[in-house]
């Protein structure tokens, strides 16, 4: 597929494949993009500005709608694509799609609530007779980089606001998974006037970076690990940043949980997208007194699983994104049963697929549970009590989403109140997200906030206009 710059289709000579990771075969290739053809898009991406400032509001929801129509109508094709490059399953594939067009559907709406408010300057000392008012101005040119897991909706929730409120957009895909997001942003490139929409393809460390460092990108909105967003906060000198980074969530049951909706929980947490997602559940913290009872009901229902053909709409659990990914999560697991941890059922690999496992007796200095796992992967840590449950909840670099299941309210307040993270869920797994929702981590898991309205604030700047009325 070429890359898509001031609305021209673009190759080049040197090209990537995209592999499918369930069959190992070549899908399609992408260009590997240089310097000169980041330049390129950067200046398409500046000259487009003014055609969309220009556009009313009405015009750019309205084509935002038009671009949900479109999506909606192409849904299984697009589902399909997306496992083949991820090797998700179909129905989880299906998932991310109409997640992407809700998110797509609430920017169409939220581009017609771009405004500002009236502010009393006479209620600090020498504003008397001045009226004033703000307005919320587009930054200028947005790049979005975004990671593999959910490629889609991620890329979606960078570039549908950042249009909505009249910014034009550079797209860097993940290198592993481009072709879903390339095609969506055709369908962009329909409605809107060439160059609103750019993609790029290429390393991160070349193209990337490029973009982060560029005195001509307004702002980096960017999704994907801490190292690399760490990275990117060091380079990008004044440039707004929000950066959406990885998690190392906890799930915290306690004694008087309802066993099997935390076990529910954690199989829908732990194991959603063969472990590859930033909220999903890493650490399971459980009150020593019914450690073992959730352990014996989380092993026989992990082994329900059906691990296979991606595109098989029977399979529940899919592929890691390459071999590579799943070798790494075969050591991490290896070498905390070295440390003494115990496999209560799965620790095989085969190929790009990893079993689901479940891993107890963990303990928090495991490297297992330190540094986020990105696999199918549930590892119980067995504490004494709420004080210890909370202290191991938070002792992390990460601070993501978390989740509490207990049916005592006091002791759900004090997990909220107590655990450090962005999102806290009482009875309900940190796996979870609506598309209009705050979202975003505390500590090391990001900066600023996404969420149509949130990504908004976060992509327009503020000016103020004062009317001396004396
Ligand atoms: P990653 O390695 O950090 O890559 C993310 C993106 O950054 C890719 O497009 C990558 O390009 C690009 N990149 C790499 N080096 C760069 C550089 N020096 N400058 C600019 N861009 C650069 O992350 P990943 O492995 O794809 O994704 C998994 C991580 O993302 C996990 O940690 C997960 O928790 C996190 N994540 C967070 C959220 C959230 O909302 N908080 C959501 C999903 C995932 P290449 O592909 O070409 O290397």
């Amino acid at each position: 597929m070429d890359m898509l710059i001031g609305g021209k289709h673009i190759s080049g000579e040197d090209l990537e494949e995209v592999i499918n990771p369930y069959t190992g075969e070549v899908i399609d290739t992408v260009p590997i993009a240089h310097l000169q053809t980041a330049q390129l898009a950067i200046d398409e991406a500046n000259n487009a500005k003014s055609k969309l400032t220009e556009m009313s509001a009405f015009k750019v929801s309205n084509k935002l709608f038009n671009v949900v129509g479109k999506l909606e109508e192409r849904r299984e094709e697009f589902a399909e694509l997306l496992t083949l490059e991820v090797g998700k399953p179909i129905n989880e594939a299906l998932v991310e799609i109409d997640r992407s067009i809700e998110t797509l559907r609430l920017s169409a709406e939220e581009a017609k609530r771009i405004y500002g408010e009236s502010v009393p300057l006479d209620a600090g000392l020498n504003g008397k007779g001045f009226f004033a008012f703000t307005q919320k101005l587009p930054l200028g040119v947005v790049a979005a980089i975004t990671p593999f897991n959910y490629p889609l909706n991620l890329t979606i929730h960078k570039i549908a606001p950042a249009i909505a409120c009249k910014n034009t957009v550079i797209v860097k895909p993940p290198t592993e998974a481009p072709l879903t997001v390339i095609k969506f942003c055709e369908l962009l490139n329909e409605e809107f006037p060439d160059g609103v929409v750019n993609v790029i393809t290429g390393y991160g460390s070349e193209v990337g970076d490029y973009l982060v460092t560029s005195p001509e990108v307004n702002k980096i909105s960017f999704t994907g690990s801490v190292t690399t967003g760490m990275m990117i906060s060091q380079k990008a000198g004044m440039k707004n940043v929000t950066l959406e980074l990885g998690g190392n969530d906890p799930m915290v049951v306690l004694k008087d949980a309802d066993i099997d909706k935390a076990v529910k929980g954690v199989i829908n947490g732990a194991f959603l997208n063969a472990g590859q997602v930033c909220m999903g559940v890493k650490r399971i913290i459980v009150e020593d007194e019914i450690a073992d009872e959730f352990a014996d009901r989380l092993v026989a229902a992990t082994e329900k699983l059906v691990m296979g053909n991606p595109m098989d709409s029977k399979t529940t659990l899919g592929t890691l994104i390459s071999e590579n990914a799943a070798r790494q999560v075969e050591e991490t697991v290896n070498n905390a049963v070295e440390a003494g941890a115990k496999i209560l059922t799965g620790g095989n690999r085969n190929g790009a697929f990893y079993e689901a496992t479940v891993i107890d007796n963990v303990t928090p200095e495991m490297d297992l549970v330190v540094r986020e796992t990105f696999g199918p992967v549930a590892p119980i840590i067995r504490v004494n009590g709420l004080d210890e449950a909370i202290e191991v909840a938070n002792d992390t670099e990460y601070g993501l989403q978390a989740g509490v299941f207990t049916s005592d309210y006091a002791s759900a307040m004090r997990c909220a109140q107590e655990i450090e993270a962005g999102t806290v869920f009482i009875n309900k797994q940190s796996t979870f997200r609506t598309d209009n929702m705050p979202f975003g981590g505390f500590k090391n898991s990001g900066v600023g906030k996404e969420g149509i309205k949130y990504a908004v604030e976060e992509m327009t700047k503020t000016k103020l206009i004062g009317l001396n009325l004396r």
